[in-house]
């Protein structure tokens, strides 16, 4: 298609059309922004074209000099980064609970905002324990919340004083890591152990007087999809022992020695919890 552009004779004098570069200065967003236009341009006459292919180029070129003269990422860094973290662009809107065209936008040349550019950094940049943590901070509020939504669904409490956990942090385990290797991010940032009785939330002992007085209302709401995901955990596992037998079939489990963490990102393996796309 570009050859055969080229190939094109000038519509003004049929004269040879060359593929020429310039530096362009232009005030974009108020900042005067310098970088490289791409165009067609009729050596005998000067008639300069751009197809459309090489506009959507050029606004890519001059977005991202803006963004770095203001300190933004750039689209080239959102899409590398977030293919460092093994997401689709779906899964990263997902996780930043914006619409999947933002993304999409953001890579290909449209400038994001400044709160917008702060979410994506805190995401995206934040490799620190993510590893134990499923990309999100840890908070016990949202425990409370992911485990009053499966107590709704399985028409019966998870948690009760002085509770051991055993079938509470199974479910709360398969929606975390479920929600990391589906959504892109865990639910509630907390860590799991490989214990003989299975994967257990780290310190639970610790934290299940805290879980019980927490407030909810302080928990970042459930998403659409997050909330779409602990019916889908529930419905796979109606019982406690079934959610019990099941995380014992877990190879990231079985393979992770007595005590160690359980690493997010073996939740591609988990075997017992179909994907959201093959149970829509
Ligand atoms: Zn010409």
């Amino acid at each position: 298609m570009k050859n055969q552009d080229m190939a094109t004779p000038c519509p003004n004098c049929q004269g040879f059309v060359r593929q020429i570069e310039i530096e362009e200065h232009v005030l974009f967003k108020g900042v005067e922004v310098a970088y490289t236009a791409t165009l067609q341009q009729c050596a005998e006459c000067g008639l300069e074209l751009a197809d459309i292919e090489e506009a959507a180029v050029m606004q890519e070129r001059l977005a991202d000099a803006y963004r770095k003269i203001v300190g933004l990422l750039g689209s080239e860094d959102i899409r590398r980064l977030r293919q460092e973290k093994g997401l689709s662009q779906q899964a990263l809107a997902d996780a930043l609970e914006v619409g999947v065209a933002s993304i999409k936008r953001w890579e290909t040349g449209v400038v994001q905002s400044k709160s917008m550019d702060t979410l994506l950094r805190s995401f995206l940049l934040d490799n620190q324990c993510s590893e134990h943590t499923g990309n999100r901070e840890f908070s016990i509020p949202r425990i409370r919340l992911v485990l009053e939504a499966f107590a709704d669904h399985l028409k019966r409490p998870l948690l009760k004083k002085d509770d051991r956990m055993l079938y509470a942090a199974k479910y709360l385990w398969y929606a975390d890591m479920a929600a990391f290797r589906d959504l892109g991010r865990g639910m509630t940032g907390a860590t799991y152990a490989a214990l003989p009785m299975g994967p257990q939330l780290n310190n639970y002992r610790d934290l299940v007087d805290e879980i019980l007085k927490a407030d909810m209302t302080s928990a970042s709401p459930l998403s659409k999809a997050e909330t779409a995901l602990i019916a889908a955990v529930a419905r796979t596992f109606p019982t406690n022992k079934g959610v019990y037998d099941a995380s014992h079939r877990e190879a990231i489990w079985l393979r992770c020695a007595t005590g160690a963490l359980i690493p997010y990102s073996h939740a591609v393996d988990l075997t017992e919890m179909p994907t959201c796309k093959d149970l829509s």
